[in-house]
């Protein structure tokens, strides 16, 4: 390591930290090399599950370094419905969310009072973002251009300005390249780096029976009509669309009936009585037979026997959960009835 230039004790790095092996391997190493360090992440929507946040903690905590989360959502969402550089096989804009990350990044940087941004990326490992034109582009249009340190495959690309200022010699940095990951589990291990998650397993956009519904939503509300809240409600549950303007969400167990009671308000929800079954969520404003075939799709996936009908409480939007509600009854749909897999929203 160097200590010209000035003394790598005063410099600082901003490490994004994603919760996976590369990003939190990159930050150590830099760490490692006398340079002040400090995590940062933004909390975001398309995480593959709720444990993200924690895995990121405990990286940073792993490392030994500060974390600096932001909530961001608001922006990746206008990344997602507007990408310039288009979306990968599912609604994932990698090039276009990689560039808003590290605008980010470089903001928290000025902020902070720091040198140069730190990412886990290497070279070739996602084929969308991660070639070597992608990473050249993302450094240049995020406007970190030689403040952007990939220190796990710093050695195959152009030198950045830490380098060329002596914060860090290039035996620091390293050549990976590809998808492997046998080096990483290695450097981990010298790095006293255990209990990390394993690769992928994280977006959901890329994911085929989300990216549909996203669409389906885009298609039917407009983009600038999906916000935080569409964007949460497309994870749970069976989405039907029955026409253009209704959209019915049936839960598929008890925590995804959880999760649409908590975003049940605007819309209508429905819930039986006195069987087992699924927490309902109806899209629209829809006219009584709609309401009653919505009904009828969600019966289908309660607890009967096949001649009877099911009852359902049914909360109008602005109603409170403590209030009685309607009562409506629904013959349930023969499972093999058609028209459920034609209104199905999926890839
Ligand atoms: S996989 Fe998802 S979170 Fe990762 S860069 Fe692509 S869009 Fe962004």
């Amino acid at each position: 390591m160097s200590f010209s230039g000035f003394p790598s004790s005063k410099i600082k790095a901003i490490a994004l930290l994603s919760g996976g092996l590369d990003s939190t391997i990159a930050a150590a190493l830099i760490k490692r090399a006398g340079i002040d360090t400090v995590g940062f992440t933004v909390h975001h929507l398309f995480g593959g599950d709720c444990k993200r946040t924690p895995q990121i903690k405990a990286a940073a905590s792993a490392v030994g370094i500060r974390l600096i989360i932001r909530d961001l959502s608001e922006g990746q969402l206008e990344v997602v419905r507007r990408p310039r550089y288009g979306y990968g096989a599912g609604m994932n804009p990698c090039i276009d969310c990689r560039i808003f990350m590290l605008k980010a990044a470089k903001q928290v940087m000025a902020e902070e009072g720091a040198q140069f941004v730190v990412t886990g990326e290497v070279l070739g490992q996602r084929p969308m973002s991660q070639h070597y034109r992608a990473l050249m582009q993302a450094a240049e249009e995020s406007g970190l251009e030689d403040l952007l340190l990939r220190p796990l495959s710093a050695n195959l690309l152009p030198d950045t300005l830490p380098v060329k200022e002596g914060w860090l010699e290039r035996e620091d940095l390293l050549s990976l390249c590809g998808r492997g990951r046998r080096e990483q589990m290695a450097l981990a291990e010298e790095l006293g780096i255990v209990d990390y998650p394993s690769p992928g397993g994280g977006c959901i956009l890329v994911e085929k029976a989300y990216s549909a519904r996203l669409r389906d939503a885009f298609a039917h509300h407009g983009k600038d009509a999906v916000g935080v809240n569409e964007f949460l409600l497309l994870r749970y549950g069976r989405h039907f669309r029955l026409s253009d303007r209704i959209k019915v969400i049936v839960g598929r167990d008890e925590a995804e009936n959880e999760a649409l009671c908590n975003l049940a308000p605007g819309r209508i929800l429905i819930e039986p009585l006195g069987v087992m079954g699924p927490t309902t969520l109806i899209e629209g404003d829809p006219v009584d037979d709609e309401l009653g075939l919505a009904a009828a799709l969600a019966a289908r996936y309660c607890d009967h026997s096949d001649d009877s009908h099911v009852s359902f409480r049914l909360l109008r939007p602005g109603a409170g959960e403590e209030t009685a509600g309607e009562t409506i009854i629904a013959t349930p749909l023969s499972a093999d009835d058609p028209r459920i897999s034609s209104w199905r929203i999926s890839p």
